[in-house]
């Protein structure tokens, strides 16, 4: 399939049937508006926002069938008909046999962080995530940082900066023992590394070491298909194959997955927990119905379950993967042309700004990059998001501030969503904060959550 593109622009596969009309706002309503909303643009009405890249979780365009979808919608209480097109969809496409449906991603690691992490485990992942951290802290498990080090360094160009390091899986085997760890949590595309794949090579490599050392692998799946496209196009002897044969080989290889079907299937809420293990199945649903719904249905609607099951066939679509990865690269070869500093490789499903070269001014105990999504979205109306020292929050022992070696500003692209226009101005818009950047000033916290403080804390500029 990917040999017989020959057309060279990435161009999408899709019109526009109805487009939603946005709210123009002036500098000083956005400056008025950053101050309400405490310097956190998780805090701003959305009505007063141009271009949202805040995130792609869930503001993805469906498409007429998945709409069509939608009316197709069984709402029986238990045994509805989408349940299990959605189940065979899941196992078509993703391999996995069981499926808990819930109300998005973390629903699926709340519940599988309970039934499988005892007090005192050890989680290693490839980097960590925000929520599947905390379930994890919550179940009593720690997690350990086991990615390559090349994903800390955001100007490292290594083509799979999601790959694990064996060494450090070793030595946390050899100080914890093996019992001590309950599964390894591998995402694609890894988030909070700027959206960077795991290589087929390394994940079958995991396979092997997993199996010597009895461990599963849980596959935080939110992104496998920008996964899968990187590996089409970086990986030795994969080009031939489609997105959806790798996609399908890499779940394959893992055994059980978490899903926020709200990012790669393009629906506007839902997940899931799916796995192949059938006591595994049996107490993920009793966990399911006290904390989500009857075990058919988790935390979705019919209809919704349907959407996704829709969504699934067309987010492993080669043309639509490349349109959608090359919108992302569109923009941050456009930034990086203009000299602004950007985590390089371009991540799959977001441009990630490097506030520490950005504003070298202020120290990170400023929140540079909190400071920098504030200074963009008042500058040009594109709201994006941090991560950086606020998102990673504190050491739970010591409450200490985390200080990450990425400081980073998420633009993440929604998919289907906006125009190479809307790209051209976001670009305009960054370069413009870049000429004046001495001008932003660090910010302390007035206002901090206990936990994932990041969505809810409010700041004050440093003066
Ligand atoms: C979004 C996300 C989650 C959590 O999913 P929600 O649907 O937001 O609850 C977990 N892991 C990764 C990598 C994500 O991007």
């Amino acid at each position: 399939m990917a040999k017989e593109q020959k057309r060279k622009s990435w161009a999408e596969p899709f019109r526009i049937k109805m487009v939603e009309l946005l709210k123009m706002t002036s500098y000083e309503d956005r400056q008025k508006a950053i101050e309400e909303a405490g310097y956190n643009t998780f805090l701003l009405r959305a009505d007063d926002v141009y271009i949202d890249l805040l995130t792609d979780s869930g503001t993805s365009a469906m498409s007429d069938r998945q709409w069509a979808g939608m009316m197709m919608g069984d709402e029986a209480y238990a045994g509805s008909r989408n349940f299990y097109h959605l189940r065979d969809t899941i196992e078509q496409y993703y391999s996995y046999k069981y499926t808990v449906p819930t109300h998005q991603g973390r629903g699926a690691e709340h519940i599988l962080s309970q039934i499988m992490i005892n007090p005192g485990d050890y989680v290693p992942g490839n980097m960590y995530f925000t929520t599947t951290r905390l379930h994890q802290e919550m179940a009593g498990g720690t997690f350990v940082d086991v990615i390559i080090d090349q994903a800390h360094d955001p100007n490292d160009l290594y083509p799979f900066k999601g790959n694990v390091d064996f060494e450090k899986l070793d030595k946390l085997v050899s100080r914890v023992g093996a019992d001590k760890i309950p599964y390894i949590c591998i995402a694609t595309c890894v988030n909070m590394a700027g959206g960077q794949p795991i290589s087929l090579a390394n994940l079958r490599q995991l396979r092997q070491w997993c199996d010597e050392h009895k461990i599963p692998i849980v596959h935080d799946m939110t992104r496998v298909a920008e996964n899968a496209y990187f590996i089409q196009q970086r990986e030795e002897g994969c080009s031939d194959k489609s997105v959806a044969q790798i996609v399908h080989e890499i779940c394959s290889l893992t055994d059980i997955a978490t899903m926020s079907a709200k990012k790669d299937p393009m629906v506007n809420i839902g997940g899931f927990l799916a796995m192949n293990d059938a006591d595994l199945y049996q107490k993920a649903c009793n966990m399911v119905v006290i904390y989500e719904g009857l075990h058919t249905y988790g935390g979705m609607a019919g209809r919704d379950m349907e959407a996704l099951a829709i969504g699934i066939t067309e987010s492993v679509h080669d043309d639509h993967i490349r349109a959608r990865v090359g919108q992302v690269e569109y923009l941050g070869d456009k930034l990086a042309e203009a000299g602004v500093p950007i985590v390089k490789p371009i991540g799959g499903h977001a441009v990630f700004l490097d506030a520490k070269r950005f504003l070298p001014h202020i120290p990170q105990e400023q929140f540079p990059a909190q400071a920098l999504t504030a200074a963009v979205y008042v500058q040009s109306g594109v709201r994006s998001m941090e991560r950086g020292a606020v998102s990673a929050g504190r050491d739970k022992n010591t409450g200490e501030n985390y200080m990450p070696k990425l400081e980073l500003v998420r633009l993440t692209l929604p998919r289907r969503v906006y125009t190479q226009a809307h790209m051209d101005v976001t670009a305009e818009g960054v370069i413009d904060v870049l000429e004046k950047a001495e001008q932003v000033k660090g910010l302390r916290i007035t206002y901090e959550p206990e936990v994932l403080r990041f969505f809810q804390a409010r700041f004050e500029p440093i003066e």
